[in-house]
């Protein structure tokens, strides 16, 4: 049988702000995130689970580790935003060499954000209660400015296609690469630039039109004078 995943992006209980360009939240981009990682595993035939998602805070935590414990998934992946000032990407994970080894091969497809470190969390609920491997991801940090808006700006879709490479080989699941939409794009830009030409064209016409009847205009003021001198 497939191996399942169980997704959990964070729930905190009161939203962590961020230095987002936009109005955002800890909770609300790995929400967002998550949503692709889940829709790409999806597409893999992988057995998905991400329960709970409009709870937060510990009842969420609990209800999402208890629906994972009772389904067996294989692996159990957190997404978070990291905070504290720093620049790299980490993924937690308990103690002992099985989870540690597969939380390397999170670091080996990360190649968005360096440096990326494993590193054993045993007091964290998500991590010490799960008994499937527990991958706990903090993809970067949500008070540095810069980071937030790469995020918002395709660095999401990196680093969630990324996360997918890692999680198809834990799983082992062949990874296909998302769909080439260039071809796509070129008709597209082809209609486009067909669009553009016709709203040119459309300018330079209305542009004569001016013209015409600004010598009209020219003329009738011609005239107008012409009377005015003659009532004088
Ligand atoms: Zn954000
Ligand atoms: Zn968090």
């Amino acid at each position: 049988m497939a191996k399942g995943l169980y997704l959990s992006a964070a729930a905190h209980r009161y939203d962590n702000p961020t230095e987002c360009p936009q109005s955002c939240g800890e909770n609300v981009h790995c929400k967002a995130y998550m949503d692709i990682v889940e829709r790409r595993m999806i597409e893999h035939g992988v057995p998905v689970m991400r329960g709970y998602q409009d709870e937060v805070g510990d009842i969420a935590m609990q209800h999402r580790v208890a629906e994972a414990n009772e389904w067996e998934a294989f692996i159990y992946y957190v997404a978070h935003t990291n905070s504290g000032g720093g620049r790299y990407t980490m993924t937690l994970c308990w103690d002992n060499e099985e989870s540690k080894a597969a939380a390397a091969v999170i670091g080996k497809y990360r190649k968005s954000i360096t440096p990326h470190k494993v590193t054993v969390r045993t007091d964290l609920y998500e991590i010490r209660k799960t008994k499937m491997i527990c991958l706990y991801d903090e993809l970067f940090f949500h008070d540095n400015e810069e980071d937030c808006a790469w995020f918002h700006h395709g660095g999401m879709e990196i680093m969630a296609e990324e996360t997918v490479q890692a999680l198809c080989e834990l799983l082992e699941v062949e990874y296909v690469a998302p769909v080439d939409r260039s071809d796509d794009l070129k008709a597209e830009n082809e209609a486009l630039r067909y669009q553009l030409d016709v709203l040119l064209k459309q300018v330079d016409q209305l542009a004569d039109e001016k013209k015409a009847l600004q010598k009209q205009v020219d003329a009738l003021k011609d005239k107008i004078a012409v009377a005015k001198k003659a009532l004088a």
